[in-house]
């Protein structure tokens, strides 16, 4: 059985100061999860591990970092969904929590439900999952930006993980800050089922970009979806490469709805694929196939091996 990982650092603008941050990180993310794929872990664990690293680092828009809403406060959203059980779980709005991947992973595997603000908090303290000071998540760069209410060239961006494992579970996750200056409470499609992630037993998908378009598309859902060429047949033969279901999803999205969007994509038999509109878009993936992770930070670019 095939095993592979895919990660994302956001759809997005990257400036040359940028680019090796972007890609050291998705690169320490993908090894994180590889770490765990290649000794025949679960593709749960390895999707987890993946995102702490990039909720950790402030390079990306997730965790510690995060982009500021419109009170000048880190308020997050993260999912997760895996194709066995079609368990899923979610938390939106939550403020202090270190590492909002994991409350969505625990809340996935106590009862699958969408947990927000208030309620997402109480349920990260009563599982013992590490809390903060709301303060200790927001970044200078963050801070100074939001007061200086300045241009943001290098706005951080959302991030996200797909995994395959041995035993053929597929897995996405999708953790995020929002979009800068959002309203307190805003929603983007991160922790919606289908928008922001989607994982059944042909594929799994973790998008990236402006929530308000990715939600009438159901992006994610789209994106699987066209690895079957059938939204119905949910274990059908999987009849498109991911690298052109993910292209169509984006092109689905271009034509009916305004702003930028990306998407990460693996099928059941471990292929990769992914696509964005956005200018840039980092990515780190490994597989069987491949002696070293690959890594890039647009998609015209040789592959760069780490
Ligand atoms: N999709 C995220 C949201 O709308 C933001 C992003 O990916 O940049 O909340």
């Amino acid at each position: 059985m095939t095993v592979a990982i895919i990660v994302h650092g956001g759809a997005k603008t990257i400036s040359k100061g940028k680019e090796q941050p972007n890609k050291d990180g998705c690169l320490a993310a993908v090894q994180a999860g590889w770490e765990i794929l290649q000794r025949g872990g679960d593709a749960i664990d390895a999707v987890e591990a993946a995102i702490r690293v990039l909720e950790s680092d402030q390079t990306f828009n997730a965790g510690f970092g995060s982009t500021l809403n419109s009170e000048g406060e880190v308020e997050v959203d993260a999912a997760i969904m895996e194709s066995t059980n079609f368990g899923w779980g979610s938390v939106a709005a939550v403020q202090g929590v270190r590492h909002p991947i994991s409350v969505a992973r625990k809340v996935m595997e106590d009862k699958p439900r969408l947990l927000v603000a208030r309620s997402g908090e109480r349920f990260a303290l009563e599982h013992g999952l590490e809390l903060c000071a709301k303060e200790d998540l927001v970044s200078e760069e963050q801070k100074q930006e939001w007061e200086e209410e300045a241009e943001v060239v290098d706005r951080p961006n959302t991030v996200g993980c797909v995994a395959l494992d041995v035993n053929g579970r597929l897995v996405a996750g999708t953790s995020t800050g929002g979009v800068t200056d959002q309203n307190q409470g805003r929603v983007g499609d991160t922790a919606l089922v289908g928008c922001g992630l989607y994982a059944d037993g042909r594929g799994a998908c973790s998008t990236t970009g402006d929530g308000e378009s990715i939600i009438p598309v159901v992006l994610a859902k789209t994106a699987v979806d066209f690895l079957s060429g059938n939204a119905a047949s949910m274990d059908g033969i999987v009849a498109c490469h991911p690298e052109e279901a993910a292209e169509k999803a984006i092109e689905v999205l271009k034509q009916r709805v305004p702003g930028e969007a990306g998407c990460i994509l693996l099928d059941r038999d471990g292929q990769i694929g992914w696509a964005y509109n956005s200018q840039d878009m980092a990515v780190a993936y490994m597989s069987d196939d491949l002696q070293q992770p690959a890594v890039f930070i647009r998609k015209e670019q040789d592959l760069a091996i780490a």
